[in-house]
């Protein structure tokens, strides 16, 4: 087979790819392993059961199930859906947008991976315009998405405790004049941050946002949040608070951390232009989006609705699970004596755990976890890009000592799961 540049990138064995596959011929060898390395949401009963009435109306209403099913909307999205979108944060917002500033798209993935590629790579100069992560680690499933090949550069995250009282807490926070070093010494296409952070739990204070907008405005280079946990839902967040705005950033949203991985439905909003363009990709790409996930959730976007379910029930609910896990993780980690340190845990499904001791790297304990009967995802997977700076010693040992837990298993298989983490962190250390 004879594959194209773009082909033989794309199919690559990425880092992502072998880690997903490990952990799918993890969980059919053992069906029992506790799964806690994944990025499903949780199964919340209350909230599942809007979705049954919702599609249980979809039923209902005349013919809405057959015109939903037997035809293709555009390829921005249904119009009657992103005018309730946009009305959405207009009203609720304040934010000065419309229905030609929102583009549907297959899911976040799909919606960033053609965000990115728009905007970085080789351009009608011949420049290589680069993706910079201004603060590194981040969302493993960006590292592949370029088309070009070594696309990513990035910044490493300064690590600092947040309140003295609590050492074992940390937070990692934007170098933002190593961000803008970086800016000027690179040709830069794009930002791109996930917040809340998916590995870390992190949310970029509203401060350092208003840094890096300031930056993309200096530099004229788009930043792009991606607000896949955040808000205005799911809001699986600890802090709720009004959705950042400014016109210069592209914010992408998900219908995924709600509960609707399945239905694959993103929604991103931007420059009038740039969602044209978008558009036309999608048309290319896929012709139209799904529709099921409009069509489900639209009356709950022209109602505003969508923000008590994200307010009231989702919020919540992780909040509550997060803290059950942190207080697990942390009784387990100290009847063990080892010595660790856990991301400030301000959104997100996830704790991301360091183990300043570790004798072997977290790879080699993510395997001892795994032939233990409990699955997470090991660190050093979420520091990629080449880096725009030296970094020191201490930080380049930091990415191989550090765990990211899921917390969204049940809390039994959680505790069990935990349990286990903390006897192999325990021999790992010593
Ligand atoms: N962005 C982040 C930060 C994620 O963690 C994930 C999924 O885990 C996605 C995007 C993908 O979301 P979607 O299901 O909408 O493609």
């Amino acid at each position: 087979m004879n594959l194209s540049t773009i082909g033989k990138k794309l199919s690559a064995r990425s880092g992502i790819l072998e880690l997903m596959d490990d952990l799918g011929n993890a969980m059919t060898i053992n069906p029992d392993m506790y799964m806690l390395g994944g990025g499903n949401p949780a199964s919340i009963p209350a909230v599942e059961k809007i979705w049954r009435q919702q599609i249980n109306r979809l039923l209902l209403s005349g013919d809405e199930f057959e015109k939903t099913i037997s035809n293709y909307d555009p390829p921005q999205g249904n119009p009657r859906f992103l005018d309730s979108f946009a009305a959405l944060f207009r009203t609720k917002f304040g934010w000065p947008i419309t229905a030609e500033n929102v583009a549907v798209s297959n899911g976040a993935q799909t919606g960033v991976f053609c965000l990115l590629n728009m905007l970085a790579g080789i351009d009608e100069k011949g420049n290589k315009k680069k993706i910079l992560v201004p603060l590194s680690p981040d969302y493993v499933g960006y590292a592949d998405m370029g088309l070009s090949e070594e696309l990513f550069i990035s910044s490493p995250g300064i690590i600092t405790t947040p309140d003295s009282r609590h050492p074992e807490i940390f937070k990692y926070t934007v170098d933002i004049p190593a961000v803008e070093n970086a800016l000027i010494h690179n040709s830069v296409a794009v930002m791109l941050i996930s917040r809340p952070t998916n590995p870390t739990g992190n949310v970029i204070s509203d401060d350092q946002l208003l840094a890096l907008d300031k930056l993309a405005e200096k530099y004229n280079v788009p930043l792009i949040i991606d607000n896949a946990y955040g808000l205005p839902f799911p809001a699986a967040v600890e802090q709720l608070q009004p959705p950042f705005y400014s016109p210069r950033i592209i914010e992408t949203f998900s219908l995924s951390k709600i509960g609707l991985p399945g239905l694959r439905t993103a929604f991103i909003i931007g420059s009038k232009p740039l969602i044209k363009a978008l558009s036309g990709i999608t048309a290319i790409v896929g012709l139209a989006n799904g529709n099921f996930g409009q069509r489900l959730t639209e009356p709950l976007f022209e109602s505003g609705e969508i923000l008590n379910i994200s307010q009231q029930l989702i919020q919540p609910f992780y909040s509550a699970r997060r803290r059950q896990a942190i207080e697990m993780l942390a009784d387990n980690l100290n009847q063990t004596g080892v010595s660790w340190k856990l991301h400030q845990a301000q959104g997100a499904f996830f704790l991301w755990l360091w183990l300043p001791e570790l004798k072997i790297t977290s790879e080699q304990l993510y395997q001892r976890l795994k032939e233990n009967g409990v699955l997470v995802i090991p660190g050093e997977n979420f520091f990629y890009g080449k880096y725009t700076q030296k970094v020191s010693p201490e930080f380049a040992t930091h990415q191989t000592q550090c765990l990211r837990i899921s917390f969204t298993a049940s809390p039994s298989a959680l505790e069990k799961g935990i349990k286990i983490i903390a006897q192999q962190a325990g021999k790992a250390c010593s």
